[in-house]
């Protein structure tokens, strides 16, 4: 649902720039073609940046320092834990 506020938000903001444009005396097909720009460029670099996410989160973050886990451990701390023991 989180999502799809920022969708429609993201799509009222393209159509007032788009009407923005309008008002600058830009024809109209120009205005929808950059709004379209816009929109497809913003979904495509969200969709990158989650995708980039999902990769790093994949196997999820140690919650101590914030590294990356490699099968379900993570190196920087499991190094510390085995010099404490
Ligand atoms: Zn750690």
């Amino acid at each position: 649902m989180a999502y799809d506020k920022r969708e429609l938000l993201l799509i009222g903001g393209v159509l007032f720039f788009m009407i923005g444009l309008l008002g600058t005396g830009l024809p109209l097909i120009y205005s929808v073609v950059i709004a379209v720009a816009i929109y497809v460029g913003i979904k495509v670099f969200v969709g990158k940046r989650k995708q980039s996410l999902a990769k790093h989160l994949g196997q999820g973050i140690c919650a101590d320092c914030g590294s990356k886990l490699e099968g379900g451990k993570c190196h920087t701390c499991d190094a510390n834990w085995r010099n404490d023991k």
